[in-house]
């Protein structure tokens, strides 16, 4: 995912996993070369360096040892004021060779500290490395013996570094980014929830434009469009159609309404993979899936619903059991997975999709006006 929400701040992926990996390489590969013959001691200073720290001593082949220390600082005295203490080092240094490992410098304050500290341990010598540095606000003289990746003042989190606790699992570095402007609502649930209905609700009350990928198959049909008639072999008989067919038919319709406030998507995604080609298309917009509300409804209440709508409708797939059996088994075998896609970031929400239109409704816009 390109964009994330932490704490309801937005961030953007700014550095991959690649360019990271090829910066530690490099950094590996120039401590290989100045380390030769040397045993040296490796020493992270936590929290945010542990993925570095993991990474660069995994690929650097020759004897070494690995250390963690932590910067504490505690009040002293009124005389001496706030003092720092590295928490951790316990090992004699005499004579090493200590290569500091930081996720990252900037202004260089925490590094002097840390510099001092050492100063005293009658070390061989004290080498650092940090994975980024910020050159326009190092203000010290210390010297850097190795730099992965130098960047200008920006925040960033991932890779170990955190925003208030959050973020530091991620793989790649992200940064701030402006907050999306569109509300982006997947409407789910099997055939015959009622998602349509409450989508006429919905995109009135919040001013939202309402995309049925069903309704758009069978306006094509009737059309007789080459894209009705591809899709009506699938539908008639209750089978999806082709996802390529079908994202780029849905990318289609977004564009056209590019000034929209938001979409309500109705039929899609069906598949994990309309689900990710609809997140990276947003995303390239920056915007993302607000959220997705499922309306929860049994089976069998489901199937007599259908039956009396193919009896006003006409809709071939809404007549026969079977096709609507059917209709049910693609949605449990591809669709329902997605219930997992989307709680895995935190943007599920199920309502119960039995009562009066009205009544969902309100439990419906009891969500929206959360997200
Ligand atoms: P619906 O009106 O949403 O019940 O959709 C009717 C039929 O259109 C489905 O049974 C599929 O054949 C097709 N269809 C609609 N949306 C999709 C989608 N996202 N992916 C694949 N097929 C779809």
């Amino acid at each position: 995912m390109s964009i994330i929400k932490l704490h309801s701040t937005y961030f953007k992926k700014y550095i991959s996993e690649e360019k990271i990996a090829e910066a530690v390489d490099s950094m590996v590969e120039q401590i290989t070369e100045d380390c030769k013959g040397e045993t040296p001691v490796f020493v992270g200073i936590l929290n945010g360096s542990f993925m570095l720290v993991a990474d660069l001593v995994r690929k650097y082949n020759y004897n070494c040892t690995v250390s963690f220390v932590k910067l504490a600082s505690y009040v002293g005295t009124s005389s001496t004021g706030k003092i720092k203490q590295l928490v951790g080092l316990n090992e004699d240094l005499e004579g090493k060779t200590v290569i500091i490992l930081e996720d990252i410098i900037d202004t260089g304050n925490t590094l002097q500290e840390i510099y001092d500290i050492f100063s005293g341990r009658k070390l061989k010598q004290l080498k650092i490395a940090t994975l980024f540095f910020k050159p326009d606000v190092f203000k010290k003289e210390l010297k850097i013996d190795y730099i992965g990746i130098p960047i200008p003042d920006k925040f960033i989190i991932g890779y170990g570094l955190d925003y208030d606790g959050l973020g530091r699992n991620l793989a790649s570095i992200y940064q701030l980014t402006t907050p999306p402007k569109m509300k982006n609502i997947v409407l789910f649930g099997p055939p015959g929830a009622g998602k349509g209905t409450q989508a006429d609700m919905l995109k009135k009350k919040y001013n939202l434009l309402h995309i049925s990928t069903g309704d758009v198959f069978r306006s094509n049909i009737n059309n007789k469009t080459e894209l009705g008639i591809l899709a009506k072999s699938f539908m008639d008989n209750g089978n999806l159609v082709p996802d390529e067919v079908t994202i780029n038919m849905l990318k289609a319709e977004v564009d056209k309404n590019s000034n929209a406030n938001g979409f309500i998507f109705d039929g899609f995604p069906r598949t994990k993979s309309q689900a990710k080609a609809l997140d990276e298309f947003l995303e390239e917009k920056g915007e993302i899936v607000s959220g997705m509300i499922a309306l929860e409804v049994p089976e069998n209440l489901l199937v007599t619903r259908l039956l009396e709508r193919g009896k006003i409708s006409g809709r071939i797939d809404d007549q026969d059991e079977s096709k609507i059996r059917n209709r049910f088994n693609e949605y449990n075998t591809k669709t329902a997975v997605l219930k997992d896609y989307y709680q895995i970031q935190g943007k599920y929400f199920g309502a119960n999709g039995v009562g009066t239109i009205d009544d969902i409704t309100i439990r419906l816009s009891e969500i929206i006006d959360q997200l």
